[in-house]
């Protein structure tokens, strides 16, 4: 069993903000803030195009459930970051599919590198010429 299955099961130890009959959210151990929570579906899949679109709906509905909460606690949000790292080049370590939900604030030293100075604008033609392979992609689905 995955580590995070062996956390949903309860055979492991997790802080636990919220549950239900598909989901739970625990409390990362390495927080990038105070308040950094990991929301995941009990049912295991590595992947987020492995959930069942219901599990992949419920993991996004405790994800604004979380923001919310974290807004109204006394932690310190002055906004807050959902992310989903989906696969090894994406960043992801636990094979268990998983939301990020963490509370951020002026100055708090994590960066997501997507300044838009460091990003070429490469033109409608080349949009459109990238955006018929996604929708046939799409559309082939
Ligand atoms: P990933 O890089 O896969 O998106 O993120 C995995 C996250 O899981 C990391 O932020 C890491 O700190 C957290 N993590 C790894 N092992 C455990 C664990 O045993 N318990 C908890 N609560 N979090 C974990
Ligand atoms: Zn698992």
């Amino acid at each position: 069993m995955c580590i995070f299955c062996r956390i949903a099961s309860g055979e492991l130890p997790a802080s636990v903000v919220y549950e239900d009959e598909k989901t739970i959210a625990f409390l990362d151990i390495q927080p990038i803030n105070p308040g950094h929570v990991l929301v995941i579906p009990k049912a295991h899949a590595e992947s987020l195009v492995d959930l069942s679109p219901e599990d992949a709906a419920q993991m996004m509905r405790v994800g604004q459930i979380i923001d919310r909460a974290l807004r109204a606690s006394s932690l310190r949000c002055e906004g807050v970051n959902l992310f989903v790292a989906d696969g090894a080049a994406a960043g992801q370590e636990v094979g268990h599919a998983h939301l990020h939900v963490f509370p951020r604030f002026e100055e708090d030293g994590f960066g997501i590198r997507l300044d838009s100075a460091e990003r070429a604008t490469p033109g409608r033609e080349l949009l459109n010429e990238t955006a018929i392979k996604l929708k046939q992609a799409v559309d082939s689905l």
